[in-house]
Order: C-alpha cells, then structure tokens, then sequence
C-alpha cells in the first residue's frame, strides 16, 4: 500500500492545530513543509512508520521565562522571553534572538521550525533554534536596552553554551545587542566562549557576518537567473526591509548591475525611479540601524524618491522581489500583481515573507521562487563558520570567507535542483528546499532510533 494511502495530510495537519491551538505562524510554517513532505513519504516508507516530520513538528523544548528591567524613570517592566530548541539532531540548536512587540511563542515556534531545515541546506553541524522576548527596542535609551539584555541573558545563560545552543541577532538584536548579551554570559559563567554569533571582530566576531544574508540572498537569486542563462545586469528590484538583511540585499544588487527601486519599512515604502547607489544605500544604513529613523525621511534627503505611506512595495513593476523585511508581508493578491507585471525571480530574505496563497501563486505560475529557507541561509552559514573560527581560536580572512559563502549558497541551490527538478524543467524551490532540508534531519534521526 501506498504511504499516501494511509497517511492523512488532513488528519496530520488537524492534529498540528489541535496540538498547537492559537498558534498561526507555527501551523502554517508546518503545513509548508508538510505539503511537500507527504508526496515524498510515497517512496520513503521508514521515515513515515519512525513518524519524523511529526517529531521535527514537535520542538525538543520551549523555555519560557520573565524578563524584569528598570527603564530610565525607575519603573519596573516585565517582559517574557523565550528559548525554543526545536531540533539537534545533527547539530547544537542554532538560530536567533528576536526583540520585537510581535513575539509570540507561535512566531518563535515557526522560525525554530524553519531554521531546522534552512541549517540543515547549508551542509553545516547546527541543528535549528530560535528565541527572543515581546520587548520592543525602539524608543529606549541604550542603556536600557543594556539592562534589559543584562537581564535576558540571566536566564538564558542557562539553556546555552558553544556544544548546547548557540544564538545570534535578529530583528531588533544587532551587533551592539549581541555584545551587551556577551558580555553579561560571560561575567556570570567566567567562560570565554563561541556561546553567541554576531560578535563584534575584536572578541570572536566572523568578518562578512553582517553582510552574509543580504548578500546570500542575492547570491542565491544570481544562481536561479543562471538556469535561465540571466543575470543581474539591468534588472530591475523590488526590495522591502530597511534593516540588516535588505540594506545588504540592495548593496549586492547594485555590485552586480541591478537596479534598486525600492526599501520600507513598517511605517510604508519609498520608490527611487533613479535607483539607490551605494551612497543611498550608505545613508539608509546609517539612518535606520544606527539612528533608528523612518525610511519615510528618505524623500527628504533624495528629493527624486516618492513616499506610499502605510502600503507594500510589491505594486512597483520589477524583475525581481526581495521581501526583506518580516514575515506574511507579500500575501497572494501581491504576488498576482508582481507575476501581472512580469516578475522573473524572488528571492526571500526574510523568514516566511510569503503567505500561503503567495508560495501557491508564485510555485502555480512557475516563477523562480526561492523560499527563505534556502535564499537567506547565507547569515546563519556565516555563523557556522564563526563557531568554526571560535573552535579552532582564529580568524579567517575577508576573500576566503566571501568564497566559502558562494560556495554554500551554490551548494543549496544544487540541493533544491537536485529534489525541486519536475518533469518540465521547472525547478519548484520550495519542494526542493522542503526534501532536501528534510531528508538531513531525517537520516540523523533515523540513526538514534526512537529518542
Ligand atoms: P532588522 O531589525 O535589521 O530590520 C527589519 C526590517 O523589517 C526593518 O526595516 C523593519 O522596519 C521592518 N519590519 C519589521 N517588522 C515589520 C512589520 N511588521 N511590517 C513592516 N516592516 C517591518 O532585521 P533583519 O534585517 O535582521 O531581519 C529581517 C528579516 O530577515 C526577518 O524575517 C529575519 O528573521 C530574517 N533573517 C535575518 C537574518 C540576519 O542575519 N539578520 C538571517 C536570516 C533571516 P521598522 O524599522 O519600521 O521596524
């Protein structure tokens, strides 16, 4: 008998959602992968009878935990934070820390989920992780930002450690976050160790790491347009974001010929007809990450720019899309009007950008489309080569490190090609990204028998 035969997508997906009650994000990021993984059990009947895909859905743990910090006024403010280890199976959880008022345990349960495969494509030892606190940075003083790091870290401590579970940034923790979280781990356990990624160059940080998943995602992209013998010269992009990942996306596309119409962020999205250079892209970095401005104040600075407050870049006609900035942010009725307009290749930088209906309509109107599994994984295969460096107590250089990011970027291209291949030469991303993440885990898992 068939493995379809008498495994029930439905029946599975009802129980993710029983199991998992007011829990969105996480249920969708399942169904996602579910929706490819069930076909292939088809052919794979041990990873069905060990239950597999029900074990990775199910994280090892999630530790809660109460944050108290003192702002500037002498109030008390309590946060919850969070740690969920979803999976370590071939290697210690790895994944970031997110700061923003959207966390939940749902949205923390999904990246944690996600991360499992996207760390598995980049061919590197790290399992899949993720964790983060509803606290909100934007607006407090750097040193309260300190203390609530402080405080974050009194707990955390406990549930990490270079072998155990090695974290990083995310939205809303960059590199002066990560620093002040160092620090604190490393005055309360008096170890120096590769506990964290993202460090600064002069205790332990990887040269490239900033960069890493902006330019990995364009990187990846570069590799999709190479199928259809393409390539960025002249192209025209659509980018959302103004962080960490989107400015390093555009800084890439313009490297390589393209031209950037646009950035947003939270408050709306600017529209530059002439392209961002290098210098704009400069001004954005400076304005948003270390100023914490607007993107709206972009017009101010480059009058030949327009401001849609409120909306989505994905109306603007482009060749290719980067959602850059947070997840369900390109939702199907976008994705119709990006395909409407002649849409080559997108390519995501953020986690899970793309809502269900998007991924359907992209995948039914076989564009090149590359799930943030797969494109962004460049930022956390940097971390693994920072954990490497860490071990080995060295650093290596800024060319090698550039070469060894291609490399991987092009090595999980290959993985999608080799299981994302379909009979018409389409080459389905996302299926391909799904079984080959899988499939790592999977055989690991296997091997331990039933833990
Ligand atoms: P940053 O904090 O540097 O930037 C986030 C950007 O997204 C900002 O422009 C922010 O706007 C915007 N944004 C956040 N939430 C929303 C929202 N609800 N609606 C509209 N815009 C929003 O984060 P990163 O660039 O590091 O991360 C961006 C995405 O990439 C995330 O999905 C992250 O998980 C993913 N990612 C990041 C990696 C990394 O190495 N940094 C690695 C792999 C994936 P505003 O300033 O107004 O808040």
């Amino acid at each position: 008998m068939a493995v379809s035969d008498h495994v029930d997508f439905n029946g599975f997906m009802e129980g993710v959602k029983r199991r998992n009650p007011y829990q969105p994000e996480f249920v969708q990021a399942v169904q996602e992968v579910a929706e490819d993984i069930f076909p292939f059990l088809d052919s794979n009947e041990e990873y069905h009878s060990q239950q597999i895909l029900r074990r990775i859905a199910e994280p090892d743990r999630v530790v809660s935990f109460r944050v108290c910090w003192e702002d500037d006024n002498g109030n008390v403010r309590v946060q919850r934070g969070w740690r969920v280890q979803n999976n370590n199976a071939i290697g210690p959880y790895k994944g970031g820390l997110r700061f923003h008022p959207s966390v939940t345990e749902s949205v923390l349960k999904f990246l944690a989920f996600e991360q499992t495969f996207k760390n598995a494509l980049t061919g590197l030892p790290m399992g899949g992780g993720k964790g983060g606190s509803n606290f909100n940075p934007k607006g407090k003083s750097v040193r309260e930002i300190q203390r609530f790091c402080q405080s974050f870290m009194t707990e955390l401590y406990r549930h990490i450690g270079a072998d155990v579970d090695v974290p990083a940034g995310d939205i809303g923790v960059g590199g002066r976050e990560i620093g002040f979280m160092f620090g604190q781990y490393k005055r309360i356990t008096g170890q120096f160790t590769g506990v964290l990624t993202g460090k600064g160059l002069e205790y332990g940080g990887s040269l490239i790491r900033p960069e890493a998943t902006g330019y990995g995602a364009v990187y990846f992209l570069a590799n999709m347009l190479a199928t259809k013998d393409q390539d960025l010269v002249g192209k025209t992009a659509v980018i959302s974001g103004s962080g960490n990942v989107a400015t390093h996306a555009a800084e890439k596309i313009v490297q390589l010929g393209g031209k950037v119409l646009t950035l947003s962020d939270s408050g709306g999205f600017i529209h530059d007809p002439d392209g961002l250079t290098q210098e704009k892209i400069d001004w954005v970095k400076t304005h948003k990450t270390h100023r914490r401005g607007r993107i709206e104040e972009y017009v101010e600075a480059f009058p030949g720019a327009s401001f849609t407050a409120g909306k989505t870049p994905w109306g603007v006609p482009c060749d290719v899309a980067l959602p850059c900035a947070t997840q369900n942010e390109l939702l199907g009725e976008d994705a119709k009007a990006l395909i409407a307009n002649g849409v080559k290749a997108v390519s995501e930088g953020a986690n899970m950008p793309t809502d269900l209906d998007g991924v359907h309509a992209f995948r039914g109107a076989k564009i090149l489309f590359a799930p943030g599994k797969a494109a962004n994984a460049g930022g956390v295969a940097v971390s693994g080569l920072e954990m490497s460096q860490n071990s080995e107590r060295r650093s290596w250089k800024e060319e090698e490190l550039q070469q060894m990011l291609k490399d991987i970027m092009a090595g999980i291209h290959k993985s999608c090609e080799t299981y994302g291949r379909q009979g018409d030469g389409y080459i389905d991303y996302v299926k391909g990204a799904n079984i080959g993440g899988f499939k790592k885990v999977a055989d690991a898992m296997l091997a331990f028998g039933v833990v």
